[in-house]
């Protein structure tokens, strides 16, 4: 081979296709007995129900993802979100069509410092000592936070929806580089069939095109000799045969932390990335320790008879105790359940080591939000946790880490690798991009 592709998620297929259209010999060897990593979804119950992804492209039909499907003729459809998005808050919901319908539920003195810190933060330079302040201290320094909680908790819903990270973990920097981005190309969108089906025509692709994907197949260790990458050594989950692959270029889609663990020759196991991360009492969602700083969350899949949210975009929660924003993904395909049925899907940032307790808290925001409906119509399909080695980000946003090892030929794409105001897929796409140039350089 030319090339090996360690992980078929998002970032791993894109790298192949785009190295299989250079007419490179393209393996990717993923462990699961599927591709699509985090970004795909599953059948149950005639619902989609995705392994990451709330089915949403962060920036829509204009953005990196979309432009990289065309340009590789990937067929797919975006639905753009017809609104900015809704807001529950005081009991009820807010629908803004455009960025100043938050004036709405602001009202004229929070709208006043809202459109302050719209200034501050796009019309002018960030003077150099703001840009590593982390977020909520920028805020203090510019607004009175006790008298604007609404704006406050305006930008903590959308950081921990958008992001999953609480206002303290991103830095003012990042926050705008990120907001930028999000109108220099436009709104969200869902993707027609549900996030799996860009990774399904991802895996057509890269069998068109002759490349191989080996499903149920583990990479044990990465190969180098003098200080240059010679292949990895796999095995066979089903048969337990191990072999050895050659190639002088691997691509490793499943983060800095298990990259380096198997060219140390160590496996890094789920279940001890968690001992060790939540031995120690960690109350927030990035550790002390000098390992990568991922972003973690709680996703609920709910299926519900009646319509809760009336538009294609995101409905940010203002005065829950978790859940930070919903999607009714069914607005735009409604095949994503059944007939008659509404897919909604929650998101949260993980705030405390005590899983139970924090699905606890997002059934009673979901009763505080819809009230006797929820429990007359809603039916919770699953409620599942994503941190340690299948996290919502890889590495938080704004610490990503360089594509390039310190072994020749051995380079990262992925989630942990996103630059600076690319968001979750977007980040994922645009770290292909820089891959690719790091190669043509
Ligand atoms: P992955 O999808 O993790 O792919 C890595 C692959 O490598 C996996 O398939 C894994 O099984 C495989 N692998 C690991 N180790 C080995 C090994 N040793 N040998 C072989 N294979 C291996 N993004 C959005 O844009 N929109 C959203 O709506 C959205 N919502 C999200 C909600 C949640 C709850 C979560 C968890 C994530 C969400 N994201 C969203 C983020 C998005 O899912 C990820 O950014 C993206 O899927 C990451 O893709 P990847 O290719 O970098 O990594």
């Amino acid at each position: 081979f030319d090339a090996i592709i360690i992980g078929a998620g998002l970032g791993g297929l894109l790298s192949a296709a785009h190295l299989l259209q250079r007419g490179k010999r393209v393996v990717v060897v993923e462990r699961l007995p599927h591709s699509g990593g985090r970004f795909t979804a599953k059948n149950f119950h005639g619902v989609q129900v995705s392994t990451g992804a709330v089915h949403m492209v962060p920036f829509g039909s204009s953005g990196v993802l979309s432009h990289m499907l065309r340009r590789l003729n990937v067929p797919h459809r975006l639905y753009d979100a017809d609104v900015f998005g809704s807001f529950h808050v005081h009991g009820r919901q807010y629908r803004s069509r455009g960025l100043l319908g938050v004036a709405q539920f602001l009202g004229p003195r929070q709208f006043f410092w809202f459109i302050r810190l719209g200034y501050l933060m796009f019309f002018r330079q960030l003077p150099p000592e703001e840009r590593r302040l982390p977020f909520d201290l920028w805020l203090e320094r510019h607004i009175n936070v006790e008298r604007n909680p609404q704006l406050v908790a305006f930008f903590a819903s959308i950081s921990r929806f958008a992001l999953s990270l609480e206002l303290n973990q991103v830095s003012t920097a990042e926050v705008v580089r990120t907001t930028k981005n999000m109108f220099r190309f436009g709104a969200p969108a869902i993707v027609e069939g549900g996030c799996g089906e860009i990774t399904h025509q991802l895996e057509k692709l890269v069998e068109t095109y002759n490349g191989e994907i080996m499903l149920s197949t583990e990479v044990l260790s990465i190969v180098q000799e003098q200080g240059s990458v010679s292949g990895v050594r796999i095995k066979n989950k089903a048969t337990g045969e191990e072999q050895s692959l050659q190639a002088s270029l691997v691509v490793s889609d499943i983060g800095p932390r298990a990259t380096n663990g198997l060219l140390q020759h160590r496996r890094i196991k789920q279940a001890d990335v968690l001992k060790q991360k939540y031995a120690e009492d960690h109350t927030a969602n990035v550790t002390a320790s000098d390992d990568v700083q991922e972003a973690v969350g709680l996703k609920v899949h709910i299926l519900s008879d009646v319509s809760l949210i009336p538009h294609k975009g995101i409905m940010y929660c203002l005065d829950t105790k978790r859940i930070a924003g919903m999607v009714q993904p069914t607005n735009s395909d409604p095949s994503l359940a059944p007939a008659g049925k509404h897919l909604l899907i929650s998101h949260q940032v993980i705030q405390s080591n005590n899983v139970e307790e924090e699905r606890g808290l997002a059934l009673a925001d979901l009763r505080s939000m819809f009230g006797e409906t929820f429990d007359k119509h809603c039916q919770i399909l699953t409620m599942g946790t994503y941190r340690g080695e299948w996290p919502v980000n890889r590495v938080a946003q704004g610490e990503d880490v360089q594509p390039q090892l310190d072994v020749q030929g051995l380079y990262l794409v992925g989630d942990a690798v996103k630059p600076s105001g690319y968001l979750m897929v977007e980040g994922v796409a645009q770290s292909v991009n820089n891959f690719l140039d790091l190669l043509d350089d």
